[in-house]
């Protein structure tokens, strides 16, 4: 059993409950975090505490702990549960309340932090490459916040597994969103195309630092949107997100990308990533 935090102490996994008035539960009314960790430090955790409360004001939620303890709390649940390398997820909700569509007006949220160990260095897919399946964008218009509102994601997923393939891209007006869970990028003639930042998707801390780093390295960067027909006639394809890094993305709807293996670029951005923010690790 892992220890968990919940509502400002760490337990047994077992003892942590949930009210069934818990706006998180009856409206999802709550957003959430994840954060990457190796070798027992946080990646990119400033990135992921400043979206945090972006998400948090855009919604009025009040954060129950202060930024230092947070942090605290994201450093000691590492230790209690031995977390070598793997993710921390947290979650606030705006707590219990009679149900009413209106929101309470002296809101208790509900924070909990949960650890999960996951391989996120040594991925086979990072060596093979995903195939992914392209799908309308049914989500809701407000894909910046990030919310636990993860149904169409999850059913866009199981779309994709049912169809063979590991993820999905999403569309929208002819032009590609984000993957399922993580931003959607392309390499053409040695540039870096990827969406501009809008309402429409998630403000990736992996796509920001990733865009940065390539700069960095000599790499073109253009923010604007692509369309799937771009995407499967492009170089090289992949994503980002936190604990997937860098991963490249070897076919769209069956159709391969550039020789339908991992590019170079591709490659080349994973590695600076995990070198980079790996060493920046807290
Ligand atoms: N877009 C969506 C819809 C996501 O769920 C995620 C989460 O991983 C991302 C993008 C990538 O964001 P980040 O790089 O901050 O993990």
């Amino acid at each position: 059993t892992r220890t968990v935090w919940h509502k400002g102490a760490f337990m047994p996994e077992t003892e942590a409950q949930v009210s069934i008035f818990d706006r998180g539960y009856l409206f999802a009314d709550a957003i959430y975090e994840v954060t990457g960790v190796v070798g027992g430090k946080l990646v990119e955790y400033e990135g992921h505490a400043a979206r945090l409360q972006r998400s948090l004001s855009e919604l009025g939620i009040p954060c129950p702990l202060t930024p230092e303890e947070l942090l605290a709390v994201h450093r000691e649940i590492v230790a209690r549960n031995a977390l070598d390398e793997g993710l921390i997820y947290l979650q606030i909700s705006r707590g219990p309340a009679d149900r009413d569509f209106v929101f309470p007006a002296a809101p208790e949220p509900t924070l909990s932090l949960f650890t999960q160990a996951k391989r996120v260095l040594e991925n086979p897919q990072a060596e093979r490459g995903i195939s992914v399946i392209s799908l309308p964008d049914l989500r809701w218009a407000r894909r910046d916040i990030k919310t636990v509102q993860l149904l169409y994601p999850s059913m866009a997923k199981m779309q994709a597994k049912a169809a063979g393939a590991d993820d999905a891209w999403l569309v929208e007006d002819g032009t590609v969103t984000e993957a399922s869970s993580a931003t959607a990028h392309i390499v053409l003639g040695g540039t870096l195309i990827t969406r501009p930042l809008s309402t429409a998707i998630l403000h990736g801390i992996t796509r920001a630092s990733t865009l940065d780093l390539a700069r960095a390295a000599g790499i073109s960067v253009v923010e604007r949107a692509f369309t799937l027909r771009e995407a499967q006639l492009a170089d090289e394809a992949f994503i980002t997100s936190a604990t997937n890094f860098v991963l490249p993305v070897i076919s769209v709807d069956g159709r391969p990308v550039g020789d339908g293996t991992p590019g170079p670029v591709t490659r080349r951005l994973r590695e600076i990533y995990i070198a980079d923010r790996l060493s920046r690790a807290i």
